[in-house]
């Protein structure tokens, strides 16, 4: 595709071409309304049939049964952080929480803030959050149990997730959701912001049971609280159209064009192998997260020293590879290889890996 580039940002991230090119097509005149998506009435059947769609096809992807509520709420995964405690945890009642890394802490930190009882179950910190923590016992009093699913930032994602028993989980999948199937029986709650793996920045999708919903505090203002997206189909006020919109285009080409999300992971597997290989084939190139923790999506790596990291980067760039510096936290390199980065692309990038190696190595 002619002046598009090879793009591995963290997100906003990569987004499916034949979704790029659908929206411009349909941009000017949507289905013949003489309007663009982003001009019609959220009141519109037009609109209607785009979230109920988006709707359905994501209950198909994840295979949800009819406990589960498809909401979407404006304010970024970030605002889940805060809702979460303050729909769910009522006075003298307590959560767990796992800290595998920024985005995790951020959750914790939105709980104190409001003042809820958090018990740390387990963190990785003692080692820069480069692992999962395993056999985590869980507080069976908890009214939840909170995990981030893929460290975005550290590179770290659950390989399969712990067993909380009768305390429902609830997961942060901004930045690995609809990568791999999912046994939603596990959880009462899910939460991605859309902008990694699903759409556009300005919505978050939420997937939440409805005993969790039974929960919900009653002195909630209006928008903090679940039950008025799950009692008014995301419209009780103007949704984000357009990010709804794309996500139903990302839904339909995870449907029609990958086949589901088995071929997805199957797909992801085989990127993220491509350019972990390459990771591990000398000792030019190491690994921020250990072997078994390691993120599909994310592939987080340190070079020799932080000039060689720059050069990295700026090299890279000029062979029209694009986002790969990694979190402004963290440093070194990052290459974000969600659903919509092809496989060319990943290839493109081991090639540039191994061709800059044995030119500095
Ligand atoms: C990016 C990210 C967030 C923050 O998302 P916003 O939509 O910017 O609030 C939270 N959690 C994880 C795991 C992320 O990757």
């Amino acid at each position: 595709m002619e002046n598009r580039i090879y793009n591995f940002n963290a997100g906003p991230a990569v987004l499916p071409i034949s979704v790029l090119e659908e929206i411009r097509d349909s941009f000017l005149n949507y289905d013949g309304s003489g309007m663009s998506v982003t001009e019609i009435s959220h009141r519109s059947k037009w609109f209607d049939n785009i979230i109920n769609d988006a709707i359905e096809r994501i209950e198909r992807l994840l295979k949800l049964d009819e406990q589960f509520h498809v909401l979407f709420i404006q304010g970024g995964a970030s605002m889940q952080f805060c809702m979460i405690p303050m729909n769910f945890l009522k006075k003298g009642t307590v959560a767990d929480y796992v800290n595998t890394g920024t985005w995790s802490t951020k959750a914790i930190k939105e709980a104190i803030i409001l003042d809820k009882k958090v018990n740390i179950t387990a963190s990785s910190e003692d080692k820069k959050f480069s692992y999962i923590p395993r056999n985590i016992q869980f507080n069976k009093d908890s009214v939840y149990a909170h995990i981030t699913s893929n460290n975005t930032i550290k590179g770290t994602q659950w390989t399969s997730f712990p067993d909380t028993g009768d305390v429902p989980l609830i997961a942060d999948m901004s930045s690995d959701i609809m990568s791999r199937p999912l046994d939603m029986s596990k959880f009462g709650m899910i939460y991605a912001g859309a902008q990694k793996n699903i759409g556009p920045a300005g919505v978050c999708m939420v997937i939440i049971r409805d005993d969790m919903l039974e929960l919900v505090q009653d002195d909630l203002p209006s928008m903090l609280n679940y039950t008025t997206y799950s009692s008014k189909n995301s419209m009780y006020n103007t949704p984000p159209c357009f990010a709804v919109y794309t996500i139903q285009l990302v839904m339909k080409w995870l449907e029609k064009d990958i086949g589901g999300l088995k071929n997805m992971e199957a797909i992801n597997r085989k990127k993220a192998e491509l350019l972990y290989t390459v990771i591990d084939s000398g000792s030019f190139y190491k690994a921020t997260a250990e072997t078994d923790s390691r993120s599909l999506m994310n592939v987080t790596f340190r070079l020799p020293n932080e000039d060689m990291e720059k050069l990295f980067i700026q090299e890279a760039l000029e062979n029209g590879m694009a986002g790969l510096k990694g979190h402004r936290s963290v440093g070194g390199c990052r290459a974000s290889i969600y659903n919509a980065a092809t496989i060319e692309a990943v290839e493109a990038l081991a090639d540039f890996m191994k061709t800059f190696e044995k030119k500095k190595g």
